[in-house]
């Protein structure tokens, strides 16, 4: 999910802000005649704590490559503000699928473990060292990982 905030003119000429949330992950958007920016993608990791918006643009900032103590100030020049954030946003994606590739490659060429199942005489599984017996092929592999553990 990305959740964008998006600024547009209101109907009295003020700018106004507007969060918008896209189910997609990591998509771009385009916004009401006002500029879009990609606050975050994903979700926070299980158990982690909820983050406040702004350590939430700082860690996107900074994974862009943008400074967080002179984001406002660059933001004004608009022209060099839309153009790191482009480069910035295209970096970080391009090192995010690369990392994501690397990480996908490593797990398929890992191989596969091998078991040699045993039976006992009833034809039930049996573990070789301790001769425990198991109701199935799942629960006689992480019988065996539980002993390669140790
Ligand atoms: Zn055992």
């Amino acid at each position: 999910m990305a959740r964008v905030v998006e600024t547009f003119p209101g109907a009295d000429g003020k700018e106004r802000r507007a969060l918008r949330t896209f189910p997609e992950r990591g998509c771009a958007a385009q916004g009401r005649g006002g500029c879009v920016f990609i606050i975050t993608c994903g979700k926070r990791k299980p158990g982690g704590q909820y983050l406040r918006y702004k350590d939430v643009l700082k860690r996107h900032l900074t994974s862009c490559g943008m400074s967080c103590d002179t984001w406002e100030s660059d933001a004004l020049m608009r022209l060099e503000w839309r153009k790191a954030v482009k480069t910035g946003t295209a970096r970080f994606e391009d090192a995010q699928i690369k990392e994501l590739e690397a990480k996908r490659k490593a797990r398929k060429t890992r191989p596969k473990v091998s078991y040699n199942y045993t039976y006992n005489t009833s034809g039930q599984f049996q573990c070789n060292i301790c001769s425990r017996t198991l109701k199935n092929k799942f629960g006689f592999a992480s019988h065996v990982r539980a002993h390669a553990r140790n």
